[in-house]
């Protein structure tokens, strides 16, 4: 049957931000009748990615948390604090339910046709309808057009051009481990545990326990550029054997994770070009001084789903408020320029805070007072020190 070259959407990439915008699409009954493509080089579920969280407010997909915990814990060499959290809790979602549960709603809707293809480039032809011109997606597949496309497959154009000061990675790589013992409190998951070597840059581990016998333990840098395959394992396997006394050959690796996320202070467009608009990792939506993505993909895919419903453009605006923008680049600059302190800073923070408060500032929802307060429990100096080294984009907008 001859495919459709022309939709209302196309949905360019499938990922957390893109399928989350089908969801979106599929639950606005004022879209009901707009014909929706969802491109992807593969679209089958891919167990490569588990996305935690703890603001659930707008995340719509309550049923695909795989796990919830209660209780956090951080440790650092001199010191530990495990808090039961009030406002929030933790969740996670495995990428491979989360993509076969919105990829069979969209097979099963008469509104979405779902086309595997090499995505190559997006552009805006002016004049091209009485509506004042089109979206187009140049792919392995030809050409298609609509009147908005939402992309999180493609860098947008002039990114290496985009003001940037910092750039860090966030890379890691995660074994889910099977223990014959009851080992671990699938009620407390390690949030950061800083009592490992920091010979390579800011290094942690974090523990998810799924039960009293199964773990993802992920080991996680913070530093300039990726290590080898073999420094991960060592890390992993040092930590297992050091923290949790398994010997290597005492566990069976059920699954094993790899990703790196930018850190950086790079300021995303909304727009690939006219009529095409960024998402996820591509419209920046990761926030620089923690890598964490997952939230702020379902508030921007929530926010163009209801723009579209009104009748409106989606959102031009997906960066962060100013203030926040610049705690951003502070805790960066040090996190870039001083590791062992940015360490402190951390312990600091957890010691001297409630972790719901903690969790609420980086979620960017604490008021400027709060702000102040937070501040005011970590070590001052080394913020003044990245006020005075990022003074030129500070005085910028940052
Ligand atoms: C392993 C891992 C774990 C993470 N864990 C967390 C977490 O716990 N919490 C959190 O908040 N964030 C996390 N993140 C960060 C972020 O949430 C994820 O990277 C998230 O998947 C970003 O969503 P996205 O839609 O922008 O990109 P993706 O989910 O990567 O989706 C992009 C899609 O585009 C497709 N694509 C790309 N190029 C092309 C092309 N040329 N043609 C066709 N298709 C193309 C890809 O196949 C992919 O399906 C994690 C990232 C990784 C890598």
């Amino acid at each position: 049957m001859a495919i459709n070259r022309h939709y209302d959407f196309i949905i360019a990439g499938a990922g957390a931000a893109g399928l989350s915008l089908v969801w979106n699409l599929l639950h606005r009954k004022e879209l009901q009748d707009s014909r929706v493509l969802l491109v992807d080089r593969k679209l089958k579920p891919l167990r490569d990615k588990t996305w935690c969280f703890w603001d659930d407010r707008h995340v719509p997909f309550q049923d695909l948390i795989h796990h919830t915990w209660d209780t956090l814990a951080v440790r650092f060499q001199d010191a530990q604090f495990s808090e039961t959290l009030e406002t929030y809790r933790y969740h996670c979602v495995r990428s491979d339910d989360y993509a076969a549960k919105i990829l069979d709603m969209a097979r099963r809707s008469p509104a979405v046709t779902l086309l595997e293809a090499d995505i190559d480039s997006f552009e805006f032809e002016s004049g091209a309808s009485a509506t004042g011109g089109t979206a187009v997606m140049h792919s392995s597949e030809g050409s298609f057009t609509a009147r908005h496309i939402f992309q999180s497959a493609l860098r947008p154009p002039g990114f290496h051009q985009l003001k940037l000061d910092l750039s860090l990675l966030q890379h890691f790589e995660g074994w889910h481990i099977r223990t014959d013992k009851d080992l671990f409190d699938p009620g407390t998951a390690t949030f950061m545990d800083f009592d490992v070597p920091q010979d390579n840059g800011v290094t942690f581990v974090y523990v998810l326990p799924f039960s009293k016998r199964d773990a993802l333990v992920e080991y996680t840098l913070f530093s300039p550029e990726v290590i080898s395959d073999e420094a991960y394992r060592q890390g992993l396997e040092q930590y297992i054997a050091q923290r949790l006394g398994l010997e290597p050959g005492s566990y069976e690796i059920e699954y094993r994770e790899k990703g790196v996320i930018p850190m950086e202070d790079r300021r995303y467009p909304a727009r690939y070009c006219k009529n095409v608009w960024n998402m996820g990792t591509m419209g920046g939506l990761t926030k620089p001084s923690t890598g964490y993505t997952f939230t702020r993909i379902q508030h921007h895919t929530s926010a163009i789903a209801d723009a579209l419903s009104r009748g409106q453009n989606p959102p031009d605006k997906i960066m962060s408020p100013y203030r926040f923008r610049v705690y951003d680049m502070l805790l960066l600059y040090n996190l870039h320029r001083d590791p062992e302190t940015s360490v402190t800073i951390f312990r600091e923070l957890f010691r001297k805070n409630r972790f719901d408060r903690i969790l609420r500032f980086l979620e960017e929802h604490t008021r400027f007072d709060q702000d102040l307060r937070i501040m005011a429990s970590v070590p001052w100096m080394p913020f003044f020190r990245a006020i005075y080294g990022m003074k030129h984009r500070i005085l910028t907008g940052a």
